[in-house]
């Protein structure tokens, strides 16, 4: 027998962006069902770093940044034909000045407790199959629920007034709707494993701009060694698809290498690995739309809303799940379904200049010989390497002048190139 019930909110998928949109609607009092296929705690293959914004998300959340379980980094090194620069997360806006290291599997479970404890009903376990749609309009949609999680077994169908899309890169259900990823648009394509070090407990965290292809020359990403503090570093590759396409044979190859060119001062022990190396892809820049359509709104990876300059997509995330919620609560205050479309405008005014420079820039970096030019520019900048810092995390200070207006100019430049092919 189905069992049907219905919400005001359904949230498809509970990684960060869907956590952060069902914490943030049942906070302003909305009936809120989130959906998840895994049981708690589950892997989800990932750097494992969060920025200070997104440390600032959290703690917006009413999530306890500071817990000794969370392990803190307070500045980044940057590495690239053999010199580094090691640089502290600025303190002139209004985040926390550290950044988290914190494996997916404890990170994404505290989420779930935490969208429970604002009153969400999250059932993990149930596993969403296909939208309900009646007369051309979005109604929900039917589940299976496998008994193993907090959900049912069986079964479940679910009606709602508003539907909050986070069902990660794949977004199956964001497809069914039409959504579509811009295909011209670079992809991240990463891989990750855990390694003993004694350096567990750094509180930089590492990239090193030193990729190479068999010919020798340098590819558009980097390498990672993130320190969890939990006697691992999570430490893995990342790199723009335009280059390894979707070959998941060559991000192996790449990861492998990789593992001889760690810096030496990690001591990380290669052999140690914790089970096998896994991979993913990021879809970044904005690259999915549309994004939102009468009642329901795309949020996360599931919107391509990966940062284009350096892979990181838990703080889009969170952010999208925020903005989605209010949107959502809005319409639903003021019975009017076009408050919907703030979510496209807002995410325009926030994020689109700045995620079309970065698309500039990574398909700048695609062409033969860019990535080798630009990183030996920038390693031999403090003032450079800080701006690429700044950009790259989103920590631009607006009021501040001086090197911070290039990213200004650059943003207009972005404006005016057209940046489909
Ligand atoms: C190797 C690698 C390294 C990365 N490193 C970093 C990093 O260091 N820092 C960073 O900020 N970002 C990093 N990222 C990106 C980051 O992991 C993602 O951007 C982030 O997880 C996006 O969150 P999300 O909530 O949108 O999607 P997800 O975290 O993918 O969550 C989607 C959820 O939806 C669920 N789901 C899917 N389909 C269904 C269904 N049909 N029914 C019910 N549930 C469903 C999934 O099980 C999942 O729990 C990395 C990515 C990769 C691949």
């Amino acid at each position: 027998m189905t069992m049907r019930l219905s919400t005001e909110v359904l949230v498809i998928g509970a990684g960060p962006a869907g956590t952060a949109a069902a914490h943030w609607a049942a906070e302003s009092g909305r009936m809120v069902v989130l959906l998840e296929k895994e049981t708690m705690p589950r892997e989800r293959v990932c750097g494992d770093a969060l920025t200070p914004k997104a440390v600032g998300h959290l703690a917006d959340m009413g999530i306890e940044v500071n817990n000794k379980n969370f392990h803190q980094h307070h500045g980044l090194r940057m590495t690239a034909h053999g010199q580094s620069i090691e640089l502290q997360w600025p303190t002139d806006h209004d985040h926390p000045s550290h950044g988290l290291a914190i494996r997916r599997r404890s990170l994404d479970k505290l989420l779930v407790e935490h969208a429970d404890n604002t009153g969400a009903q999250v059932w993990t376990g149930v596993e969403v199959t296909e939208p309900i749609i009646e007369h051309g309009h979005l109604r929900g949609c039917r589940a299976m629920g496998s008994g193993c999680g907090s959900g049912p077994e069986g079964e479940i169908e679910v009606r709602a007034r508003f539907v909050i899309i986070a069902d990660g890169p794949l977004s199956p259900f964001g497809r069914s709707l039409g959504t579509a990823r811009t295909r011209t648009y670079a992809q991240g394509v990463a891989m990750r494993g855990y390694f003993p070090s004694p350096r567990h407990s750094e509180e930089v965290i590492e990239s090193v701009f030193d990729l190479r292809d068999s010919t020798g020359h340098q590819l558009p990403g980097y390498g990672w060694i993130f320190p969890l503090g939990d006697g691992t570093v999570n430490t893995g590759v990342g790199l723009l698809s335009h280059h390894h396409g979707n070959d998941p044979q060559s991000i192996r190859e790449l990861f492998d290498k990789w593992l001889l060119q760690i810096p030496e001062a990690w001591e990380v022990d290669t052999d140690g690995i914790e089970g096998e190396p896994e991979g993913g892809r990021l879809p970044m820049g904005a690259s999915v739309r549309p994004r939102s359509g009468p009642n329901w709104v795309v949020v996360g990876d599931a919107a391509g809303s990966v940062n284009p300059f350096n892979g990181d997509g838990v703080e889009p995330a969170l952010s999208n799940g925020r903005l989605a919620a209010s949107v959502v609560n809005d319409a639903i205050r003021t019975g009017d379904g076009l408050e919907l479309r703030r979510y496209e405008k807002q995410l325009v005014s926030s994020y689109d200049h700045y995620y079309r420079l970065g698309r500039l820039v990574t398909k700048a970096l695609g062409k033969p010989g860019l990535m080798r030019r630009f990183t030996l520019l920038g390693i031999q900048s403090r003032v450079l390497t800080e701006l690429v810092m700044r950009i790259s995390t989103n920590l631009v200070n607006n009021d501040a002048g001086g090197t911070e207006s290039v990213y200004e100019i650059g943003k207009v430049v972005a404006r005016l190139i057209p940046d489909r092919d």
